[in-house]
């Protein structure tokens, strides 16, 4: 992830009209000089605002996919409406011909995340997944670190992903919805950082979830879940909407020494990367501070030309997918609950 130089851009159509994209999707496309044509939304008043505010231009006031899907000049979709519509957004968007930059969690479930890796294939189109955290320098400096032995045989992995759910997220995600919850929202992020920082497979997982926030929630709004990955390494994973002001962190501890990442779990390019073994504590110098949604789309674009693959593709993320759905199996029964890692 080292070459700077910008991929040719592509045409994008937006399907969503959602906070994620106007908020930092859109601002990325912009940065790495993408072309934005259109966007598909389920509320044609709602999409209609936001393509106005977000300078999208203007459909005649038609902002269904089959209008978006049917523009030849669109490359690309991004996909960022609600998770149980990512399927069939995704499906129909491969079948188009669009390739596929989605939004995590892939889907609600396994077999349908499955399905749209499938489908992507069948197709022939690209399948990335805006799991933008592996795509930060912090997290490429980390699992470097981990490659060339830093702190020699990993044993445990520490992730404390947690913040207060902003107002305005408040909505969907606390409710009963397939794809609700912290665990499909937070403790996806961090499977898909542990994951390709360890390069082994997750075996089991034992895990509880509550709801500790002040508000209604129909889902869990805090998670702590223990997973064990090949080697007996041990990774804790705690994840919650309902903690103002806790600052993240990524730990990696071997039997060399240890990788304390603070504030590396956030969208921002922000973060330290610190080494401790017995020769004392080096602050490690992070060289590549670009924003991870450009980093994510440099590669995806890169990826469409025939060049690489997508910093997390469609396979990464059903992984991703996988540890979650082990630790809400493994929450709702009480029990250990096997990977289905592939
Ligand atoms: P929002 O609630 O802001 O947006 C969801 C959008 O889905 C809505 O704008 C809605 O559009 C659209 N939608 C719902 N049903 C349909 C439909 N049938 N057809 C077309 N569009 C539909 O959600 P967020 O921005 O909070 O999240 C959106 C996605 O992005 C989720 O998958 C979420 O997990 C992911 N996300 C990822 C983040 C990351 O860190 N990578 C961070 C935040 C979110 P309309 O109202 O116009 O119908």
């Amino acid at each position: 992830m080292g070459d700077m130089s910008e991929p040719a851009p592509l045409k994008w159509g937006l399907i969503g009209a959602s906070d994620i994209a106007q908020t930092l999707m859109i601002p990325a496309l912009r940065r790495m000089h993408q072309d934005i044509l259109g966007l598909a939304s389920n509320n044609a008043d709602h999409a209609a605002d936001f393509a106005t505010r977000n300078e999208i231009p203007s459909q005649h006031g038609d902002f269904g996919l089959g209008r978006l899907l049917e523009n030849p000049d669109i490359d690309a979709v991004y996909v960022s409406s609600t998770n149980e519509h990512h399927l069939a957004h995704a499906e129909a968007a491969a079948a188009a011909g669009k390739h596929v930059l989605c939004e995590k969690p892939l889907s609600v479930d396994l077999e349908s995340a499955r399905r749209i890796t499938a489908v992507c294939a069948t197709h022939g189109v690209v399948l990335g997944v805006n799991h933008h955290l592996p795509a930060a320098g912090t997290h490429r400096t980390v699992r470097e670190l981990v490659r060339d032995g830093a702190i020699g045989r990993v044993l445990s992995v520490n992730v404390r992903h947690t913040s207060l759910l902003p107002e305005r997220l408040r909505g969907w995600r606390l409710s009963d919805r397939p794809g609700a919850g912290v665990v499909m929202d937070l403790s996806c992020h961090d499977a898909s950082v542990v994951n390709p920082l360890l390069g082994t497979r997750a075996l089991e997982t034992v895990a509880i979830t509550v709801r500790q926030g002040r508000w209604e929630t129909a889902s869990e709004d805090a998670s702590a879940a223990v997973i064990r990955y090949e080697d007996d390494v041990l990774v804790r994973l705690h994840d919650a909407f309902t903690t103002p002001n806790t600052p993240t962190y990524l730990e990696v501890h071997g039997d060399g020494g240890s990788i304390v990442a603070n504030d590396v779990m956030t969208p921002e390019p922000i973060g330290t990367v610190l080494l401790r073994t017995e020769r004392g504590d080096t602050e490690v110098d992070v060289p590549d501070r670009r924003h991870p949604y450009d980093v994510t789309i440099e590669y995806f674009a890169r990826a469409v030309g025939g060049d690489g693959r997508p910093v997390v593709d469609g396979q990464d993320a059903v992984n991703a997918l996988a540890v979650c759905q082990s630790i809400l199996d493994s929450a709702h029964t009480g029990t250990r609950v096997p990977v289905d890692f592939q």
